[in-house]
């Protein structure tokens, strides 16, 4: 399943595409939604924001449409009806002067006048979007110590999409190897530096993660592995998919494990229990 950093680079081609350009023409396939064709057609995309694993596209007419992509969506934007040979089922299509944005496959779709978005219940729920909306350390580290979040496990919070927006499964294990937390710990269980250095890292490796494709090892070791013919797969993470190569720190073996039901990568000396 994609996570934040690739949502908000889909987001970001549709932005491309369709930003400040009027709709001359819009296709939803699901029939409770063809009334909306004409309300948005004529209309100007005024931004396309993420919230965690859902899109909204505003309208300058007051309406959003939202989407979440669940495991098959796929956005392909297009020259203007250039549909590509795919067996997918088209969804939603927005076409201007220039480009087609066709959403397909994704079954999760529906429009919203702006004032009923805060209260969607998927968006109504969905904690911070690091790559949306300006958040800080200091508000991470406050969330860290709300008593709906302090007594969990890291690997169980850290895919809750409730305390964080978009962090998914590669995330999840690359973050407790930046913050130095063993799998089986809480927030509780962490010191006040500890818990910075985790809100650090939240943010630092979603940032790294959309910049640059969903690389979140360190950038210069990276580079020095990829000049050395190292496949991309092999550097690209600390630990994540490592099971029993040599962490990147200390040389100690990745181990695996399982939690929440999804396979969880650590370094045990660099993650060690104090
Ligand atoms: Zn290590």
């Amino acid at each position: 399943m994609p996570e934040g950093p690739e949502i908000r680079r889909a987001a970001d081609n549709v932005e491309r595409a369709l930003k400040n350009k009027t709709v001359q023409d819009v296709f939803f396939a699901f029939p409770q939604l063809e009334d909306y064709e004409d309300i948005l057609k004529g209309s100007t995309v005024s931004r396309v924001d993420t919230k965690g694993k859902a899109m909204l596209i505003r309208f300058d007419n007051g309406y959003t449409i939202y989407s979440h992509n669940q495991l098959y969506g796929k956005w392909m934007i297009r020259n203007l009806y250039n549909y590509p040979k795919t067996n997918r089922q088209l969804r939603l299509a927005l076409h201007n002067e220039k480009k087609s944005a066709l959403l397909y496959s994704a079954s999760d779709i529906e429009v919203l006048r702006d004032e009923e978005v805060s209260s969607h219940p998927f968006v109504a729920k969905v904690g911070p979007d690091i790559l949306s909306e300006e958040v800080s350390e200091d508000v991470l580290f406050q969330r860290m110590k709300d008593k709906r979040f302090f007594r969990r496990k890291w690997a169980i919070l850290l895919l809750d999409q409730g305390f964080v927006a978009g962090i998914g499964n590669y995330l999840r294990s690359e973050i407790m190897f930046l913050a130095g937390i063993h799998p089986s710990l809480r927030p509780e269980d962490c010191s006040d530096s500890q818990l910075r250095k985790a809100a650090r890292a939240i943010i630092d490796l979603m940032q790294q993660s959309y910049k640059t494709g969903g690389i979140t090892n360190d950038l210069e070791l990276a580079e020095k592995l990829k000049s050395q013919g190292v496949k991309r797969p092999r550097y690209r993470h600390w630990v994540f998919n490592r099971e029993g190569a040599s962490c990147f720190v200390c040389g100690t073996e990745i181990e695996k494990t399982v939690a929440a039901s999804r396979r969880l990568y650590f370094c045990p000396v660099c993650q060690g229990i104090l």
